[in-house]
């Protein structure tokens, strides 16, 4: 490995796992003894995307998340909690797929994440996520609604507004659709 400051060569004078499995490596540049680190990790392959179209993308979790956070607009959930959906249907599309995954089956990992949080955001994600034909699957996330113990105040939770209408501009969210339904 080539030096920052100068270009030239470098030696490892320390090497030790970390605890996130990386592999931290001190240097020194044997030309102007600048001491610097590096951390090796496995990188993890993320499979490719399938939409419904049979088009294939990348992952991109950014994609995930901007589906994720419009279901939960102006619902009481710490944003480190959507992270987190997007971050565990990540692992499990590096873990569960051969390379090659569905949009669809993203999109119903999603909903399970999102359904632990919050019933009315997992409402609004279905009937994104759904085909409108899909009622009884829409039925399920209204019966979970109803079943929840308490919903936030100023949202009642026989009418939960959708999330793509368009009506929350003071919320400087870009409406897009989550990637898994297109
Ligand atoms: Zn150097």
């Amino acid at each position: 490995m080539e030096c920052p400051t100068c270009g030239g060569g470098t030696r490892v004078v320390d090497s030790r796992a970390t605890e996130d499995g990386a592999i931290r490596r001190r240097r020194e540049c044997s030309r102007c003894e600048h001491r610097f680190t590096t951390y090796e990790r496995l990188a993890e392959l993320e499979p490719t995307v399938v939409k419904r179209d049979g088009r294939r993308e990348p992952f991109q979790l950014e994609k995930l998340l901007t589906g994720i956070r419009i279901a939960f607009i102006k619902r009481p959930v710490p944003q480190s909690d959507l992270e987190g959906v997007a971050e565990a249907v990540r692992l499990r599309a590096v873990h569960q797929s051969r390379g090659e995954i569905s949009s669809s089956e993203i999109g119903d990992w999603i909903l399970e994440g999102i359904r632990r949080l919050d019933p009315v955001a997992a409402f609004r994600f279905a009937s994104v996520l759904r085909r409108p034909d899909d009622i009884e699957g829409l039925q399920r996330e209204l019966a979970a609604i109803r079943d929840a113990p308490a919903s936030a105040p100023g949202e009642p939770s026989s009418q939960p507004a959708l999330p793509l209408e368009g009506t929350n501009r003071s919320t400087n969210q870009t409406a897009q659709p989550p990637s898994a339904s297109d």
